[in-house]
């Protein structure tokens, strides 16, 4: 008999709450991370993740959103850890642009509550923001920000408080299926169990080549500034999220200032950044990019870019159609896959973690997630060998 029901390749956002799930329906639990627990080093960290409900990337993600704002509050309760915090938030643009009208029809669609906002009214509530006279807001008061590093450790505490084992510094070099389920390969030694899941980010090029997915691993930059007149018109307590699409198709997005003075808030482009290895990162922020954050931010919240106060790359790892990979791998029944979050799968941990543990025990969930099926990106995956 295997030595553990479940091996959890992966202790980042997506991992630590498959393996808190796991160990909380009592299973026992392996879970191995080539880094320490919550690092810098992938694509969870940096203080802040926007978290919303009025979804324009497709309204079919809606239900899991609902879903894990649920378990986020339970994680925020059982940890006692301050994981969620709702600072209602606006999605900017032109009327017919992806992110304001794609906004609007999840929230027509699934009866959330919104409002949509014109120029002049959203500068009167977000004197911070300043639109052009032809964009307009939907706000969603829902809306708000998790941090990651807070919930990923919020997961591991659980997942040890409920059995886990869960190893660091201990990269997994392969894996493989075998009569009884599955052997993992490590730089230390050998781990067996009846299930493996993989959680991998910015390396699902390298652990899971034999998916025949194509992935592609993108640099970001986040970018704190402190406000030219201080923080206090960006406290939590007063400045939304927003997300910001201008009339050629790029989308900024940002913070109120989280935490404090020094603190500052952060602002970012989403998407756009360069092609990356994550073992070959350039993990330094040049004077040309931040000088570009600031050009981009200085139209529309022009007291945000005072003073520059420091930047840190993170990684997206991207579909081709940028929706997630979370399914049984097809070519093994005894391996649960779950990648390619595609620059916003943050918010979506809790329930992800929740799925993962249906897929791993039950081979199959409730919650909807065709949409996450990797065959649409592969259809010819070959079943057999592996990354
Ligand atoms: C700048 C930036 C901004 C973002 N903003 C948002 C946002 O506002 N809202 C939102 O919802 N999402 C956002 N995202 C996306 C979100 O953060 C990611 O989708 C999410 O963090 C991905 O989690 P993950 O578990 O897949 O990856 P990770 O958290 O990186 O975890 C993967 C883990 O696998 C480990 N690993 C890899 N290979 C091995 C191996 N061989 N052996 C052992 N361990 C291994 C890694 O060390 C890592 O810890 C953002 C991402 C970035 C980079």
């Amino acid at each position: 008999m295997p030595a553990h029901d479940v091996i959890v390749v992966g202790l980042g956002g997506m991992g630590s709450a498959a393996a808190c799930h796991l160990a909380a329906r009592g299973h026992r639990v392996l879970g191995l991370e080539r880094f320490g627990p919550a690092h810098d080093l992938g694509s969870s960290h940096g203080g802040s993740r926007i978290i919303r409900q009025s979804y324009f990337e497709d309204p079919s993600y809606v239900p899991l959103l609902l879903r894990a704002y649920e378990l986020w509050e339970g994680l925020a309760r059982d940890s006692g850890r301050d994981v969620i915090t709702l600072t209602g938030g606006v999605m900017v643009g032109l009327p017919e642009s992806r992110t304001v009208d794609g906004s609007r029809r999840s929230a027509v669609q699934w009866g959330l509550d919104h409002e949509m906002l014109d120029a002049a009214e959203l500068h009167r509530r977000f004197p911070t923001l300043t639109p052009a006279p032809d964009e307009v807001a939907l706000f969603e008061a829902k809306a708000g920000f998790v941090r990651p590093e807070q919930s990923v450790t919020a997961h591991l505490e659980l997942a040890a408080r409920h059995g886990a084992d869960l190893r660091y510094e201990e990269p997994v070099l392969r894996w493989e299926p075998t009569p009884g389920g599955v052997r993992v390969t490590t730089a230390k030694g050998t781990h067996t169990a009846g299930h493996l899941v993989i959680c991998p980010g910015a390396w699902a090029p390298e652990l899971l080549a034999d998916l025949g997915v194509p992935f592609v691993v993108e640099r970001q930059v986040q970018y704190w500034f402190a406000p030219a007149g201080g923080v206090a018109p960006f406290t939590p307590d007063r400045h939304p999220i927003y997300i910001w699409e201008d009339a050629e198709g790029t989308q900024i997005y940002g913070f109120p200032a989280i935490d404090g003075d020094d603190g500052g808030a952060k602002v970012a482009f989403f998407r756009g950044g360069e092609p990356c290895d994550p073992a070959t990162i350039d993990r330094t922020v040049h004077d040309h990019e931040v000088r570009r954050m600031a050009a981009q931010t200085a139209p529309r919240l022009p007291d945000l870019a005072g003073r520059f106060l420091q930047a840190k790359t993170c990684m997206y790892t991207n579909t081709a159609d940028e929706h997630f990979v979370i399914a049984g791998h097809p070519g093994h029944g005894s391996v649960t896959v779950a990648c390619g979050f595609s620059g916003h799968g943050f918010k979506f941990a809790t329930v992800v973690g929740e799925i993962l543990a249906d897929l791993a025990t039950a081979g199959s969930t409730r919650h909807p997630i065709g949409l996450f099926d990797p065959s649409r990106l592969a259809p010819a995956a070959p079943a057999s060998g592996q990354g």
